[in-house]
């Protein structure tokens, strides 16, 4: 379970701008599914760039 990225895979709609826009390349897409998932959240800035460009609300930092 995460702790600091938190995803809501019911919203996502597999979009990719999130993924397109992490600098630390820790969010990526699961082909089979469409949705987004986070490998290393550890690694996370927290200047959540993702939270503001989903466009369903899907993305959410927790500082
Ligand atoms: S807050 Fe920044 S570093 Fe963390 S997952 Fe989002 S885009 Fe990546
Ligand atoms: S920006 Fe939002 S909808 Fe798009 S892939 Fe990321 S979490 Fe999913």
């Amino acid at each position: 379970m995460n702790k600091i990225v938190m995803i809501d895979e019911s919203l996502c709609i597999g979009c990719g701008q999130c993924v397109e826009i992490c600098p630390k390349k820790i969010l990526f897409l699961d082909l089979k599914t469409s949705k987004c998932k986070v490998s290393d959240e550890t690694k996370c800035g927290k200047a959540q760039c993702c939270e503001k460009i989903c466009p369903v609300k899907a993305v959410k930092i927790v500082k």
